[in-house]
């Protein structure tokens, strides 16, 4: 049984850099050409880089490659995988439908055909021999026209069964500017019931306490504990979730090391504030979810019971979890009523019947 919940992983940056290598390799792509070996390929697209900005290229990079036609092979690659080798039963994947239409068409086609995207995703990323439940969530982009973010608002309320919520992404340099039109899209969406989350107080540039009201979930907002710790009691109060994405601070420079994410852990707790332990891009990153989990725990940033408590959060925070509990708890009820479970102490039991 998979135990996981994934509630932060894009798209854009979900496939693993092997895939995605052999993928340019035999279809014969000019980078393949670049990177005749694969090594030299992830050394380039798993280095750290020096800005948010800088990152976010790195979308830019694997977008165009994920059309109409290929989507179907890149979701259930990474859909496959999750489930193999994460343990992941629950995942929201999180992308910018416009980055995959055509570019050669009008923008109202483009628009238009974003709603053949969201179905070709929620399509592949189901497949009975690795039954994960993946639902999308829709990101609206800072360096989009205000008409696309809006459709994507439209399609998030259209499309439950394949959208369950709705993000704010791309550079937020660019989010200060645009604050109307974003704070009016976020707001129309909590009036309608659809769930949010957003990027923001991850960088000195994603400070905006306008959207944080807006937000079912925080996307990073590691800044609130560590700059702003007079803001936890109303994001407690507001029952928000930090969604914490470790490896993605190191790759963007925000953060030295993994060791001031203690901070953000033990400030949290104190104020009552769920924290939930994601990838963000966990291709691009090569880092998949056991091991977020694991380098927090071997260096001693949380300890086991921290852990246990992120993990359940995620299922009590996801937008479309279907049941009460998270499988973990399903699971202990199996065991625990397994014949031999708690008689090893029975005094009348002899060695034989144990074995
Ligand atoms: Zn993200």
């Amino acid at each position: 049984m998979s135990l996981h919940a994934e509630l932060h992983r894009h798209l854009g940056g979900a496939v693993v850099p092997r895939v995605f290598w052999r993928y340019l390799i035999r279809t014969g792509h000019p980078l393949a050409r670049q990177f005749p070996d694969y090594e030299e390929f992830e050394a380039f697209v798993t280095r750290p880089r020096s800005s948010l900005a800088e990152y976010l290229e790195l979308h830019a990079l694997v977008e165009p490659f994920q059309t109409l036609d290929t989507l179907p092979y890149f979701v259930s690659k990474l859909v496959r995988g999750a489930y193999v080798f994460e343990g992941i039963c629950y995942l929201e994947l999180r992308h910018t439908p416009f980055y995959r239409t055509d570019p050669a068409l009008p923008l109202n086609d483009r628009i238009a055909q974003m709603r053949d995207v969201i179905l070709a995703i929620g399509e592949a990323g189901y497949d009975p021999k690795f039954p994960l439940l993946m639902r999308q969530i829709l990101c609206m982009h800072s360096q989009l026209p205000a008409e696309v973010n809006r459709a994507m608002l439209t399609l998030a309320r259209e499309m439950p069964h394949y959208v369950c919520g709705i993000d704010l992404a791309g550079p937020d340099i660019y989010y200060a500017a645009r604050m109307d039109e974003l704070a009016g899209l976020f707001g129309e969406a909590r009036a309608e019931g659809i769930k949010t989350t957003g990027h923001v107080y991850e960088t000195a540039d994603g400070f905006h306490p306008r959207l944080l009201p807006l937000l079912s979930r925080i996307g990073h907002g590691i800044q609130i504990p560590l700059r702003f710790p007079e803001l936890l009691d109303e994001v407690a109060a507001r029952g928000q979730c930090l969604e914490v994405c470790p490896t993605t601070y190191l790759k963007t420079g925000t953060l030295p090391d993994l060791s001031s994410l203690r901070t953000v852990f033990e400030r949290c707790e104190a104020a009552g504030v769920d924290v939930i332990i994601c990838t963000d891009n966990a291709g691009l990153h090569n880092v998949r979810l056991p091991w977020e989990y694991e380098n927090l725990l071997t260096q001693d940033v949380i300890n086991f019971d921290q852990l246990t408590a992120c993990q359940d959060a995620a299922f009590r925070h996801a937008f479309a979890w279907p049941h009460p509990h998270p499988p973990r708890v399903l699971l202990d009820a199996i065991v625990s009523a397994s014949p031999g479970i708690g008689s090893f102490s029975a005094p009348n039991t002899s060695q034989g019947e144990l074995l």
